[in-house]
């Protein structure tokens, strides 16, 4: 649901921001539902962002909080420019978080987002979603082979060897058919050692022609609550995909 949301979790109290984007460039994972909030309209899009943004201005003149996440459904290079450019107000100063696409995380790319939005640090989340490329590449269809893996994990390194501000943290989707539970075991170990951390999501079925959700044991519930830096259950408001904002 596109807005702006007040959240404290276990990453602090931030302001999140759900925008509206032009669909997603790869477009084909298996189980993504975010297609039902973008848009090809640039005027829509860049007259609801707007909306949303100042909304988030207001919010932050009452009460200031030190995080700011923009999230959009896709990658936050795939928004207008119009809309990056009237966020810099928000990311100036603050931890400042975005989701991307693998290929859009090249070191020019990420110290040229730093240097535009001057956050205090840039936190860029990844949706490796599991750990075994098969079942990355040949179940969910990420499109993000370890290939891509491994050189995130080596331009984090050197792009913190020289004092860029940046953390890079990984979606590992757990609740859904066809991964088992020692696979997100498996992927929760193996991305925070080559990452800054992991955030757990609870995959939810938006489609019918999606994969089915799936019980967690309770065994994976007390372990991804004490390894993953957090477990998104998908239960905010924010995160109901498809309802009008409002
Ligand atoms: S990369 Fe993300 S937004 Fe794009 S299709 Fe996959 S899940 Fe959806």
């Amino acid at each position: 649901m596109i807005g702006v949301f007040r959240v404290s979790d276990k990453l602090g109290r931030r302001l999140v921001l759900i925008l509206k984007s032009y669909p997603c460039s790869w477009g084909k994972c298996i189980f993504c539902p975010f297609a039902l909030e973008q848009s090809v309209d640039i005027k829509e899009i860049i007259k609801e962002n707007t909306a949303v943004v100042e909304e988030a201005l207001r919010e932050l003149r009452e009460e200031d909080v030190g995080r700011v996440a923009v999230f959009n459904g896709s990658s936050f290079h795939e928004l207008p420019l119009d809309t990056v450019l009237k966020l810099r107000p928000l990311a100036r100063g603050r931890v400042f978080e975005v989701e991307e696409r693998s290929e859009y995380v090249t070191e020019d790319a990420v110290e040229g987002l730093a240097e535009l939005m001057r956050p205090k640090e840039l936190v860029i989340r990844v949706g490796f979603e599991v750990w075994d490329e098969g079942l990355r590449e040949g179940y969910l269809r990420k499109g993000m082979p370890n290939s891509e893996v491994f050189r995130l994990a080596e331009l984090r390194r050197r792009l913190k060897a020289r004092g860029t501000p940046i953390k890079i943290y990984v979606y590992v989707l757990f609740g859904i058919e066809g991964i088992p539970e020692e696979k997100v075991v498996e992927s929760v170990k193996a991305f925070k050692e080559l990452f800054d951390g992991v955030i757990a999501i609870k995959y939810r079925k938006y489609l019918p022609n999606h994969p089915n959700e799936v019980n967690v044991s309770e065994e994976l519930k007390e372990f991804l609550e004490r390894n993953a830096d957090l477990v998104d259950w998908g239960e905010g408001e924010e995160w109901e995909i498809g309802r009008e904002s409002k």
